[in-house]
């Protein structure tokens, strides 16, 4: 299912997520976590699921001060005491995307066709380095002329940093840029805010449904925010 929330009068920029966007692979996703979980244990001194219960702890808390929303799983470690530092070496260190994913054509003809039309950068919660190696492995590594990790700008998403500095690089308004990703708390609620368009999907199945949907979006009924696809 595609969400579209909001897209500009005329999209310059699409700025896509990586993890759960450009491929769906729930192993790969459960791994990732698991993996830095084991690290952040052991980092800790805990188990796993000691770590595990206070990890739904801070969750409760951050939720509780910030009008119930959620957040990425690199700032709830850092509210932890793990820094994001950590998090990024672990990330560097664990995680060889190449084991889990493997060439996707039809992602490639997507953004091909996309990137005729818009310019393209990728926003991600994973460190550059990783996100060349899950590109890599994908065969789409020359497609997005920028990319920025969780250490281009020092945080984790949901943050306006990686956001506008992706709009900065491609010398783009935020008006004319489009977040699209798999998270609404994470990928699309803050470039709303921005000013950005916002479009959610449920996976790279729905990415190759874009391009038809980005030309000739259908028109929004007045009575809603959004439109569901
Ligand atoms: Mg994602």
């Amino acid at each position: 299912m595609i969400t579209i929330y909001r897209l500009p009068q005329k999209t310059g920029v699409l700025i896509f997520d990586m993890d759960l966007t450009l491929y769906t692979n729930q192993e790969y996703a459960r791994f990732q976590i698991d993996r830095i979980l084991q690290e952040a244990a052991a980092f800790k001194g805990k188990t796993v699921e000691a770590l595990r219960e206070d990890i739904a702890a801070c969750r409760k808390e951050w939720a509780a001060s910030h009008n119930g929303k959620g957040t990425s799983l690199g700032n709830v470690l850092a509210a932890m005491g793990i820094s994001l530092d950590e998090n990024i070496r672990w990330r560097e260190a664990f995680l060889e995307p190449g084991d889990f994913l493997g060439e996707d054509p039809k992602l490639r003809e997507t953004l091909s066709v996309l990137g005729a039309d818009y310019a393209l950068a990728l926003v991600t919660n994973n460190p550059v380095l990783v996100a060349r190696k899950t590109l890599r492995a994908l065969g789409v590594e020359e497609l997005f002329p920028v990319i920025i990790g969780m250490d281009t700008c020092g945080v984790s998403k949901p943050h306006r940093a990686p956001y506008l500095r992706a709009a900065e690089l491609l010398g783009a308004d935020p008006s004319k840029c489009v977040s699209i990703g798999d998270r609404y708390e994470i990928d699309i609620e803050l470039p709303l805010e921005l000013g950005m368009g916002g479009v959610l999907v449920e996976g790279v199945e729905d990415v190759y449904r874009l391009p038809p949907l980005l030309k000739n979006p259908p028109p929004a009924r007045e009575s809603e925010f959004s439109r569901i696809l």
